[in-house]
């Protein structure tokens, strides 16, 4: 399967794997051409194990798998080439230190630089005098240490903006970019399990009124309220999203078809019991739909629950439908 999401590691993965694959190819030719045949084997040989991860991050997206393979094989190669060529392959170590934090995760990726660090400290005749190795020592534990700090900032940064880009600003209820993730999987879930889902769209009734006549202000202030109200109401595998505006979606994992009806009209009665603006009551429409089993898409469900709620609000508002194939 392939990702759906754009995934940083895997792009590195295959951005550094290919151009390594390409650099040490170029220089397997020129050291077959120039008779250091053993050392171009070696090239080919750390070209075909880069290749192999590379291409399975590539076909199947798993770029936790493939960037640990990679760091070790990486750090391997990188060691066996100081055994081999000596000193000169020395330059090279720097490149593969830096790059093991970009391609694994931050603990594999420091204990892999430690290992080259001693690894190279064991090569017999390797160094040219004791100042030589402990200054290669020291360069290797400056940037070790100085990489993995950034990728410690860089992971919690990105986690942190995860969680902003999920959510909704005013009401701190998962904002419409989660639902439609939450739809899907349960649409995955359901074709996989057949466990039963519940979708309910609702809308607060004659809004407008509220902000023309109250501000916007007011208005804000109903709608945080409202998601509050809806919060206290869901169940434990239950989830409400704010779809957008003044409409918020609920997510319900249900025993039975009943059950989605009881709790559509638990949510609008406790909304109706609570929710207060400056002019007083406002209540709420909703449209509920069962997701059934032709519907592949989320997209399906989601329009059979939005014409029962466009149903709820021709019917007078205050009130529910559920959508018609239900029963
Ligand atoms: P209906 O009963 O048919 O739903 O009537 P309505 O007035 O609520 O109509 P509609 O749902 O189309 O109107 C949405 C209104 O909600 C428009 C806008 O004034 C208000 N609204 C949408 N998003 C926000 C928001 O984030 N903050 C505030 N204060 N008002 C919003
Ligand atoms: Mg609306
Ligand atoms: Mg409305």
């Amino acid at each position: 399967m392939k990702p759906t999401r754009r995934d940083f590691r895997l792009d590195i993965i295959i951005l550094l794997g290919s151009i390594t694959g390409v650099t040490i190819t170029v220089f397997g030719i020129y050291r077959w051409l120039s008779g250091q045949h053993a050392l171009a084997w070696l090239d080919f040989a750390i070209v075909a194990c880069v290749m192999l991860p590379v291409l399975y991050a590539w076909r199947t997206g798993d770029s936790a798998r493939a960037g640990a393979a990679l760091c070790v094989l990486n750090s391997a190669g990188t060691l066996a080439a100081c055994l081999l060529a000596g000193h000169t392959a020395l330059t090279w170590i720097y490149l593969v230190l830096l790059t093991n934090f970009f391609i694994a995760n931050r603990w594999l990726a420091a204990s892999a630089n430690l290992v080259i660090l001693f690894g190279v400290q064991l090569l017999p005749d390797f160094f040219h005098d004791g100042f030589h190795a402990t200054s290669v020592a020291v360069s290797v534990l400056l940037i070790t240490g100085f990489s993995y700090i950034f990728a410690k900032r860089t992971q919690g940064d990105r986690a942190r903006l995860e969680k902003l880009a999920a959510i909704d600003a005013l009401t701190g209820v998962p904002n419409r970019r989660s639902m439609e993730r939450a739809l899907a999987d349960a649409v995955d879930t359901f074709q996989r399990t057949g466990r039963n889902y519940g979708l309910v769209v609702l809308d607060l009734d004659r809004f407008k009124d509220v902000n023309d006549q109250y501000g916007h202000a007011a208005g804000d202030a109903a709608i945080a309220d409202l998601a509050s109200i809806l919060r206290f109401e869901m169940r434990r595998n239950d989830q409400v999203f704010r779809f957008g505006g003044e409409e918020f979606v609920a997510l319900l994992e249900l025993d039975n078809i009943e059950d989605l009806d009881t709790t559509t009209e638990r949510l609008r009665k406790a909304v109706r019991a609570s929710l207060r603006g400056p002019g007083g009551r406002i209540t709420i429409s909703l449209g509920a739909a069962l997701l059934r089993e032709h519907e592949k898409t989320w997209h399906d469900w989601f329009s059979r629950a939005d014409a029962a709620l466009y149903r709820a609000k021709s019917a007078g508002r205050d009130s529910y439908v559920i959508a018609d194939d239900l029963f």
